[in-house]
């Protein structure tokens, strides 16, 4: 077989503020021929993440930096197209963290199989991926149990709606804040939410109150900022937090001060647990034992918004600050 030639996108210098094309070069690349316990992968679709976004920052911090002048790396969904090794046939699909790249060369340990009788195949980035077990890693760390009344902030991206919906599966009453009408909408029609708001309308402490006026026993954080702290004073007496993320801070040059009413921590005897889905990977089968199952009864959805072409990657994930996606925010190759 001749070499592949491949496009993948590299940093070529860090972000102030929020990202820019500049930032970023489409670059193409011969691959070197296939070894031996080697396969080559055609990516399908790639996943442009928030997290991401930090490893933009020349900064130490639970991931290693992008380098500048390398490919980017980050979740992708391919197909094998040659193998040289015996775990894997051309035909057979994988994911992988070979992201932001047509074409890649790696490892069998590198690669896990997945059926691709199940579609759309997207479905892996999203709520049988990373994305899925992050909101699932999330209620379990909590122990969230029917009863609960959850409040999940970006709750029409990607992990939030996940945990949205599996929390009413758990039996909860489930309250998510979103940046527009139609994520509201999206969040009550189509992900059974029990309340959704626009964050971006009214103060949102006030709008939380007249969701719940009798407060919340759990906080799904994704974005952090104004959010934590209004939920910081709507949590109940021995409330649980999930910190997850911190969107709204993630392009500040100079980190913002903590919220004002951290006293609500001891006041209430509340309690926050950090969690990086990475540290859950032995738990991986179970996740996909059990969300797997919900989806394939139909009881879980899989949001997105797919954005078509490599050229396009780049837009995809500046647009994650800007609210451009409606759940699991994807690239599709072609
Ligand atoms: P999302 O799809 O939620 O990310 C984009 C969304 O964030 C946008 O659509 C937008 O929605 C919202 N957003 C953007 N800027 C702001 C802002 N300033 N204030 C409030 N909301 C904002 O991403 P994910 O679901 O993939 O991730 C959600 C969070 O979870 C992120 O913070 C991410 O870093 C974190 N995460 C953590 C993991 C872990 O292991 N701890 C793993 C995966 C994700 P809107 O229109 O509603 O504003």
């Amino acid at each position: 077989m001749t070499n592949i030639i491949s496009r993948e996108i590299q940093l070529v210098s860090r972000p102030n503020g929020i990202p820019t094309a500049d930032n970023f070069a489409l670059v193409q690349t011969e691959l070197e021929p296939l070894q031996e316990q080697q396969v080559l992968v055609r990516n399908l679709y790639i996943s442009v993440d928030p997290y991401m976004r930090g490893r933009m920052n020349d900064r130490k911090s639970y991931v290693p930096p992008f380098k500048l002048g390398k490919p980017l790396d980050g979740g992708a969904v391919g197909e094998v197209i040659e193998s040289h090794a015996k775990e894997f046939k051309p035909g057979d699909v994988v994911t992988s963290n070979f992201g932001w790249r047509e074409y890649f060369i790696a490892s069998p340990q590198e690669l896990h199989l997945v059926n691709r009788e199940v579609q759309p195949l997207s479905v892996y980035l999203g709520v049988l991926g990373i994305t899925g077990m992050t909101a699932w890693v999330g209620l379990n760390l909590v122990e969230v149990k029917a009863g609960d009344i959850i409040f999940i902030s970006g709750a029409a991206g990607a992990v939030g709606n996940v945990a949205g919906q599996l929390a009413k599966l758990r039996g909860c009453r489930v309250i998510g804040s979103a940046g527009s009408l139609e994520k509201v909408r999206m969040l009550r029609e189509e992900c059974g939410f029990d309340v959704a708001f626009n964050y971006k309308t009214d103060p949102i402490l006030e709008q939380l109150n007249l969701a719940a006026p009798d407060g919340i026993d759990v906080y799904f954080d994704n974005v952090g900022g104004e959010t934590l702290e209004a939920a910081l004073s709507a949590l109940r007496v021995h409330g649980r937090i999930v910190a997850c993320g911190s969107i709204s801070g993630y392009n500040d040059e100079k980190p913002q001060p903590g919220p004002t009413n951290l006293f609500n921590m001891i006041a209430k005897r509340l309690t926050m647990k950090g969690l990086i889905v990475s540290d859950w990977l032995d738990r991986q089968s179970e996740f996909e034992q059990e969300v797997g199952g919900y989806f394939q009864a139909g009881k879980l959805k899989n949001q997105e918004t797919v954005v078509t072409g490599i050229d396009r990657a780049v837009d995809a994930f500046i647009g994650l600050f800007d609210g451009k996606n409606v759940g699991k925010m994807v690239v599709k190759l072609n």
